[in-house]
């Protein structure tokens, strides 16, 4: 295996230094590491391609000038619709995206076809995402047979499986009952274990279509009500003090979420909590364009909302970014606002929507991109060989990014088999150059490898 010397790179945006990845770990940091010649980097463009094989034989160079490192990004919440909607995404072309967006681990949903709620599905999607090499994937157990919300599914089975699975949601539905959901918190406390929760009391929301408002009002479409969430947030939060386990709450959207789950943490309660980088940047004002391209579940809600979550998510409130990365064919989202299918992509743009809204205005440095991104979501997830940091004898997990670069959204230019992302056409600050998984390059020069 070669190994990579980074060069004058910034960890965390500190003073820059050297960076060796060699063995799959972080070999060494600091000035001259790994070039006892003194030989200097070659003149490459800036975070281009390794050019030298200088001194010892297999070390590239890359010239990190300009670029940040932070720790390989986890996403927590990932739909990689394989098995049963190959046409929408794969497991393959899925981590691609997500290796391309700076992420070395990613927590597949269980909204498959068929649901990954035994020990077979999701053993299966594990091995899809070894094989294809480009990211490791954490498969999410569904909480409820077929994710139906009638009876427990497998949780056990799950947790013992190749898997090991840790994280178990009926993530595209809420587990409302709210039995069912505490029998299921209760059940994982024996693995430590999390549900993790998509907040949505259906009642509330049937037929909805977009945040309830003044807007859904002119437009004709139903309404999605913040109350439909922020039920359901504080009933879990209370069945999950009660009885003494883990709940993460699943892309928090509105202003009373925040509020709710900040209580909830001043209590001492175990209660961990999401936003997505859609809900960070986008308005519900957007749906007057009737384009469902922006049509989510949660709903995109008010600028109040957005800025509550911003400040939520640089306060702590909200421990991580996930990107709910819900890739849909043509067919499934080029049809008119009602029939489309709610959801969006996510992994490719992520860390570029998070420096908008988060680092460049000033609310969250890299440090606290690098907790928010990869160790919290890691620590939650229960997985040990990611979210670490860079540090001498760490996992070389590692992503190089840009933030000085600009780039123009292009949808065919994604790895992703579908082309649902909202931000086509839009300048975005940064750019992912390079990502390491174990110290291989997934992504070099800002390509797949
Ligand atoms: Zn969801």
């Amino acid at each position: 295996m070669s190994a990579y010397l980074v060069k004058n790179v910034s960890i965390l945006g500190g003073e820059p230094t050297d960076l060796l990845l060699e063995d799959g770990v972080v070999a060494a940091i600091g000035s001259d590491v790994g070039f006892e010649t003194g030989a200097s980097a070659p003149s490459s463009t800036n975070g281009g391609a390794p050019s030298s094989t200088n001194g010892t034989d297999e070390v590239e160079v890359v010239d990190g000038t300009g670029l940040v490192a932070l720790p390989g990004l986890v996403d927590l919440h990932t739909h990689l619709r394989e098995p049963g909607r190959e046409d929408a995404e794969t497991v393959e072309s899925g981590t691609q995206a997500a290796a391309l967006g700076g992420f070395t681990a990613v927590h597949a949903m269980a909204n498959t076809e068929p649901v990954a709620d035994t020990a077979g599905v999701v053993e299966q999607v594990w091995r899809l995402g070894r094989e294809a090499g480009y990211c490791d994937v954490y498969p999410v157990g569904a909480v409820t047979v077929g994710l139906a919300g009638e009876q427990l599914a497998e949780l056990g089975a799950m947790a013992d499986s190749a898997a090991r699975v840790r994280v178990f949601s009926d993530d595209g539905r809420c587990v409302s009952d709210a039995v069912l959901m505490r029998r299921a918190l209760e059940y994982v406390k024996a693995f430590d274990g999390v549900i993790a929760q998509h907040a949505q009391e259906p009642r509330l929301t049937e037929g909805a279509q977009m945040n309830e408002g003044e807007l859904s009002g002119r437009l004709g479409l139903t309404g999605w009500p913040a109350v439909a969430e922020e039920a359901i947030i504080a009933r879990d939060c209370l069945l999950a003090a009660h009885v003494g386990s883990r709940l993460h709450v699943c892309h928090v959207s509105t202003a009373g979420s925040v509020e709710i789950v900040r209580d909830a943490k001043r209590k001492g309660w175990n209660v961990t909590a999401e936003a997505c980088p859609h809900h960070l940047l986008l308005t519900d004002d957007l749906a007057e364009t009737y384009d469902p391209i922006y049509k989510v579940n949660p709903p995109l809600r008010s600028t109040a909302d957005t800025q509550a979550l911003r400040a939520g998510l640089a306060d702590g409130t909200i421990d991580i970014v996930a990107t709910d990365h819900a890739p849909h064919p043509h067919e499934d989202k080029d049809c008119e606002w009602a029939a489309a299918a709610f959801g969006m992509l996510g992994l490719e743009t992520a860390l570029s929507i998070v420096q908008e809204t988060m680092v460049d205005p000033g609310l969250l440095d890299w440090a606290g991109v690098a907790e928010r991104m990869s160790y919290a979501p890691a620590r939650i997830g229960r997985v040990a060989d990611h979210g670490q940091p860079i540090e001498v004898g760490a996992p070389a997990n590692v992503v190089l990014y840009d933030p000085a670069a600009r780039r123009t959204v292009e949808p065919a230019e994604s790895a992703s088999l579908s082309r649902n992302t909202p931000y086509a056409g839009m300048e975005l600050p940064g750019r992912v150059v390079a990502t390491f998984l174990r110290g291989k390059a997934t992504v070099l020069d800002g390509k797949l490898q």
